[in-house]
């Protein structure tokens, strides 16, 4: 069974009389287990389709299942609980709330959820979810005192508290510098090696060649959709760390 399925997806924003059709008619799936990224120049559609996917939008005509559930037609309610149930978000600007700790930042979407969870349990899940982003002696850091890369970890640790089905991307690396991204491009490896399921947008190739399918999107409509063998994250990490020790070396030696 696909997670995502897609069929005959639309899209059209109503501004008074007129109408701008950002989706027009999107057939698309994802299994469980993938990890592709969506490409596409600014205005090609790639933001309406990830908040339809991410059921934060619904489409004007074509029909979603969501984990085999028809999503299209739920009202705003029953929307928002199958997003917290099945979806975790990660955008470009992390979104942490300021002057609160790490940990409080990754605990917060349990304090919203139906589960009924003890205090002591919320606690050690979001403690949990920092360790799996390497995070685990940051927990009483607040945003401002940890770097980009360090508050984007805390970022998808939050996203991953809720155990979501499928992890949903949106220029993760785009206030990054190279060398942090590829530490976030390893660790979205890492979670999708361990059974996570991982859609992105990113409008920089080299950063779409970590995933193993590369969806380009242009006035609305797929236009390619290809199967990659990936990059490996954490050899290019290897390398640039290799780079940066010859070149300390020669620093020191001149
Ligand atoms: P991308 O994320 O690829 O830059 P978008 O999905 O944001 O593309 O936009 C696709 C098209 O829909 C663009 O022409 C954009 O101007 C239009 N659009 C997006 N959001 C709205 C909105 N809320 N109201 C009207 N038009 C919109």
């Amino acid at each position: 069974m696909s997670l995502v399925e897609l069929n005959q997806i639309t899209r059209t924003y109503r501004t008074g009389t007129v109408g701008v059709e950002a989706l027009r008619g999107i057939d698309f799936k994802l299994q469980n287990g993938d990890f592709s990224t969506i490409m596409g120049a600014s205005g090609s559609g790639k933001s309406t389709l990830m908040n339809i996917i991410g059921c934060l939008d619904k489409p004007t005509s074509g029909s979603y299942k969501l984990a085999g559930e028809d999503v299209s037609m739920f009202n705003k309610n029953k929307l928002a609980n199958v997003r917290n149930r099945t979806i975790g978000f990660v955008f470009q600007s992390f979104h942490l709330l300021p002057r609160t700790t790490a940990l409080e930042n990754v605990e917060l979407p349990l304090l919203y959820s139906d589960d009924n969870l003890s205090w002591k349990e919320i606690h050690n899940r979001a403690k949990h979810a920092l360790e799996i982003v390497g995070l685990g002696d940051r927990e009483k850091h607040n945003p401002n005192e940890l770097s980009g890369g360090q508050q984007q970890r805390v970022a998808i640790a939050r996203a991953l508290v809720t155990e979501p089905k499928i992890l949903l991307a949106d220029e993760p690396t785009g206030n990054l510098d190279s060398r942090t991204s590829l530490e976030i491009m390893d660790i979205f490896q890492r979670l999708n090696k361990n059974g996570l399921t991982i859609l992105m947008v990113t409008h920089e190739p080299d950063i779409a060649r970590f995933g193993e399918r590369i969806v380009t999107l242009r006035d609305g409509l797929i236009v390619s959709d290809k199967r990659v063998e990936p990059v490996q994250a954490a050899t290019a990490l290897a390398n640039w760390k290799e780079m940066e020790g010859v070149e300390l070396e020669s620093e020191i030696s001149s």
